[in-house]
């Protein structure tokens, strides 16, 4: 079946206000956020745009039968190529698939079709003093189910965990068609141990297994207080073993970030105003939960941080957190800025590793750093392991991202190495890909024969994940 036949059947199906051909809206979709559609761009044959269950029925049904490559797609977020048809075929955008279909505030869940945004939802679910605790940083632009194909997390997953702590059930549409229900058809309940988890299965199965449709998320009571704290210290080691220390006092912050000698220099270059002090590292702590708790954790951490830190201040004045926390907010901006000629590449940015080895990857990305000589910008959420990591290059010089891209296996590699993983939040996509052998041994043996019994014909998100 060649792109033009594609392009007239799925006219036929769907009607031309939902189906894109012109080579100038594919361009649209031929990169998400990742370095390597940045590099390697593809357009897809055609885009289709679902506005019910059945549109993305229809769709699958025809392509089932015609034997032909989908790619679900949120917002295109992603840093791993998991939207973009890299082998062209038809793209499903669910973005305008954006509904949300109940608050059920009595039972403390949501239901929301895929192509509602996060930071949405949220303002939405405020009003009943609920919320959705995941939190990535891209909250404004990417969709729930993007969320839950890559069961997205941010900075608060050290307390909150990720997406697939909440998702209680989806619709799904199978790559033949058909649709069924995880969870329960009619359930809504909080627990349910009722047969094979498929949910599970589903969340951060990244478009390969099936679109998701409709999905039914645990929302949690919005705490009601915060409080932040900022810690300097002098040796990168002290910093690890300061997260390990307020484990063992029984306190478990909200967040827990890192900025590495790396990024405080970078917040400085970027906005002198800032003034973070110069240190080997510098740890961000966020509390929240009701007030009187709060100021007891707050008070604790002060303290037991104190023990190695050069200096602690704790505050709950929402003008003096948001001082203390401004470097944080920065970092990814100030990163991007190193080099007047530079542009941030997002790739081998989010490895995660034992907390017990968090010194050890940063000195030792600094060292790769040097070796390929790129500079790099190091932070990440500390309490998780997840390191974010910033290489910085002019991507019109060929042998600079020819040296970036070798930086980059050597810190996915650094990653496995150090009993960690290749991705702690971004998933794996196309850029991941080639480590999965290495990372789960013969399980993916395994992983491929769910895939091939789920969709027989390999149309769905092919050449992704393993
Ligand atoms: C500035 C920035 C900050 C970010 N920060 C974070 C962060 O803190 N934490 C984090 O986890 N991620 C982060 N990301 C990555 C990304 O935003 C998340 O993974 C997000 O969940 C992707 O959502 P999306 O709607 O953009 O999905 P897309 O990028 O469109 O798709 C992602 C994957 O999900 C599949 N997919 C999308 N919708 C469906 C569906 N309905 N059914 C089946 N499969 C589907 C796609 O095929 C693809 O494989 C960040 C990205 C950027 C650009």
């Amino acid at each position: 079946m060649n792109a033009a036949t594609v392009r007239k059947d799925l006219l036929a199906i769907l009607g031309q206000e939902k189906v894109l051909t012109e080579e100038l809206d594919l361009m649209y979709y031929s990169y998400d956020s990742s370095f390597l559609t940045q590099l390697k761009s593809a357009n897809p044959w055609a885009v289709v745009l679902p506005a019910s269950t059945e549109d993305v029925q229809a769709v699958m049904k025809y392509a089932y039968e015609n034997q032909i490559d989908v790619t679900p797609r949120g917002a295109g977020t992603g840093e791993t190529g998991g939207s973009v048809a890299l082998d062209g075929g038809i793209v499903i955008d669910l973005s305008n698939f954006n509904e949300i279909v109940e608050i059920d505030a009595r039972n403390m869940q949501v239901i929301v079709r895929p192509g509602v945004i996060h930071a949405e939802l949220n303002h939405a679910l405020a009003e009943y003093k609920l919320f959705f605790p995941p939190d990535p940083g891209s909250s404004l632009m990417c969709t729930i189910g993007g969320m839950v194909a890559n069961n997205a997390s941010g900075l608060r997953a050290v307390k909150y965990g990720c997406t697939e702590q909440y998702v209680l059930g989806l619709e799904i549409v199978m790559p033949n068609g058909e649709l069924i229900y995880t969870g329960g058809i009619k359930a809504r309940t909080l627990k349910n141990v009722s047969g094979l988890n498929l949910t599970k299965l589903m969340v951060g199965s990244e478009g390969v297994l099936g679109i998701i449709t409709q999905i039914r998320l645990r929302c949690w009571p919005r705490p009601e207080a915060r409080g932040i704290a900022m810690a300097i210290f002098d040796s990168l080691d002290d910093a690890p073993a300061t997260v390990l220390d307020i484990y063992q006092a029984g306190i478990m912050p909200s967040g827990m970030e890192i900025l590495d000698k790396t990024a405080i220099d970078a917040v400085n270059m970027y906005k002198p105003e800032i003034n973070l002090p110069v240190a080997e590292a510098i740890l961000l702590f966020e509390v929240d939960g009701n007030p009187p708790s709060v100021e007891y954790e707050g008070r604790v951490i002060e303290e037991v941080a104190g023990r190695r830190a050069r200096a602690v201040e704790w505050s709950t004045d929402p003008e003096r957190m948001a001082e203390l926390w401004e470097g944080r907010s920065v970092t990814a901006t100030a990163a991007a800025r190193v080099r007047s000629d530079g542009t941030r590449v997002f790739a081998g940015e989010d490895i995660s590793v034992p907390l017990a080895r968090v010194a050890d990857t940063l000195r030792a990305i600094r060292k790769l750093a040097e070796k390929y000589e790129i500079q790099v910008v190091n932070y990440g959420h500390i309490g998780d392991g997840n390191v974010h990591t910033a290489p910085v290059i002019n991507i019109d010089d060929p042998q600079e991202v020819e040296r970036v891209n070798q930086l980059v296996n050597e810190i996915h590699l650094l990653a496995i190495e150090m009993n960690g993983s290749t991705t702690g939040e971004h998933g794996v996509g196309a850029v991941r890909r080639p480590y999965a052998e290495l990372e789960h041994g013969l399980a993916v043996k395994y992983m491929q024969k769910v895939k091939n019994a789920i969709d027989d014909k390999g149309i769905m998100n092919p050449n992704k994940l393993f």
